[in-house]
């Protein structure tokens, strides 16, 4: 890096501290050196030292009382990363390892994703430590109300549009939109991920997941691959991978291994989607709890063992960094030559490198999962016209954007003389938009 190094230090030296974003932040400014090069005006204009800065944190207190009548304290994230392309937009994530580092990570990611799918949003993320597993109904409502007490005045359907990712679902959505309708005395579309009925999309439930495969359908098919008659492993069985998991089956391929954060399991007969579902989406069990009415699967604890079971088709759909170098040499000696992430930063830098030098049709995170938060500005649309549009309208509309996103990201990795890289085409295409954005807007907005 010669042009970006100084962006990348002063990142560093700025945000001590937060590992998470220094990684993301890196791998986003390797590929766009050859842009920096070609966009002197870019450089000039302050472009990468500006989109690498938040425009906005906010950092709250949460706190609410659990069942025992305890008080609990909590904090509260939202940072609000960059507004050129339209309202901030990007999910809100409850789980303990939340910090300043992995929201900003993750916001960070959203600019470039949002680009990408062509809707007018821009790119935010928020949370908060809190731990859902374990509590009552009652706490998770008293938490999320708590949450959006706060929240509420930071965002609104043309400022900043909240949605789930990881431990925030219909349920906690409808808690903390049914208390800032509340507060407001508004029925807006101000949160995404919203049940079908009270303004929620149809297939949004779904839309990761099946986008992710759409995306890695197009980019195998462009290499006379496909998920027909492929054995796919999926980590996590929350919404991304139960729905990703669903798509492969539809498209003719047999996934034989999920987890939880407590281990996996392999089947190697198939996954039982419906018996998955029950379990996570029901009874919000534990994914070991599979075993009892299937003898022939296997449960292993921990995570990384899954990347063991020879696939030939990849989806981690749990969490960052739950690939290394290690699994990935793993997986590609077993055959594996596909890796679609449906997590956000699932493989670390030493993973992605093993992908690059093996040839594994390698789908990067911001591009195959941006089916999500592509739907999500669909329900936005649906919400502001006073509209709902059928299942079938809305996969149809998803299906064209992932189909969309590969070809721009290939576009950008041919134009750029690289054209195997799909990571680099999605940093390059979802970057120039904004950039163009950022310059026609001016420096001080
Ligand atoms: P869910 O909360 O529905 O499911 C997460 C799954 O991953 C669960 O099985 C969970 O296990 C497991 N998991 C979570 N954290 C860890 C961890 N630290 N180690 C191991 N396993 C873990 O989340 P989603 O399916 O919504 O999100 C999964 C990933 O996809 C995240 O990276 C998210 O950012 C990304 N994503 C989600 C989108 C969406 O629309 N939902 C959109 C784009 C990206 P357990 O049940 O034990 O906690």
């Amino acid at each position: 890096m010669k042009l970006l190094a100084t962006v990348l230090e002063q990142v560093e030296k700025r945000n001590p501290n937060e590992p998470e974003f220094h990684q993301a932040v890196q791998e986003v400014l390797e590929s766009l050196e050859p842009v920096a090069e070609r966009h002197p005006e870019w450089v000039k204009a302050g472009i990468f030292d500006r989109i690498v800065e938040p425009e906005r944190q906010i950092l709250f207190r949460v706190s609410w009382v659990d069942d025992a009548g305890r008080v609990q304290v909590n904090r509260g994230f939202r940072v609000q990363f960059n507004s050129a392309l339209g309202p901030y937009k990007g999910g809100l994530r409850l789980h303990p390892s939340v910090n300043l580092s992995i929201i900003k990570f993750l916001g960070f990611e959203q600019i470039l994703k949002n680009s990408l799918t062509t809707l007018p949003i821009g790119g935010a993320k928020g949370g908060s430590d809190f731990d859902p597993k374990g509590k009552s109904d009652g706490e998770i409502m008293r938490f999320c109300q708590s949450f959006m007490t706060e929240l509420y005045r930071h965002i609104g359907p043309d400022t900043d549009v909240p949605a789930g990712d990881i431990g925030v679902g219909g349920r906690e959505i409808g808690y903390m939109y049914g208390q800032y309708k509340r507060i407001r005395n508004e029925f807006t579309g101000v949160l995404t991920g919203k049940t079908i009925g009270w303004g929620g999309s149809l297939a949004r439930t779904e839309a990761t997941g099946y986008g992710l495969c759409y995306f890695m359908e197009e980019a195998m098919n462009a290499k006379g691959k496909s998920f027909k008659g492929s054995t796919v492993v999926v980590s996590g069985s929350g919404n991304v991978a139960i729905y990703a998991t669903e798509k492969v089956h539809q498209l003719g391929g047999k996934v034989v291994a999920l987890s939880d954060s407590d281990g996996y399991i392999h089947d190697p007969d198939g996954i039982d989607l419906k018996a998955v579902q029950q379990i996570k989406e029901v009874r919000r069990g534990r994914i070991k709890e599979y075993l009892a009415d299937h003898p022939k699967a296997t449960y292993a604890p921990g995570c990384a063992g899954i990347w063991t079971i020879p696939c030939d088709v990849a989806l981690p759909s749990a969490t960052q960094n739950e690939i290394d170098g290690d699994a990935a040499a793993r997986l590609v000696k077993n055959g594996c030559f596909a890796v679609g992430e449906g997590a956000n930063m699932p493989s670390t830098p030493e993973a992605v490198q093993v992908y690059l030098k093996n040839k594994v049709i390698y789908g990067p995170a911001k591009a195959a999962n941006a089916g999500g938060v592509a739907t999500s500005a669909l329900e936005m649309s649906q919400n502001s016209m006073r509209l709902a549009w059928t299942f079938e309208e809305v996969d149809a509309r998803l299906k064209a954007i992932m189909v969309g996103i590969y070809r721009n990201s290939a576009r950008a990795a041919k134009e750029y003389g690289d054209p195997d890289n799909l990571e680099k085409g999605a940093n390059i295409a979802g970057f120039e938009k904004v950039a163009k954005a950022m310059y026609e807007q001016g420096v001080a907005y």
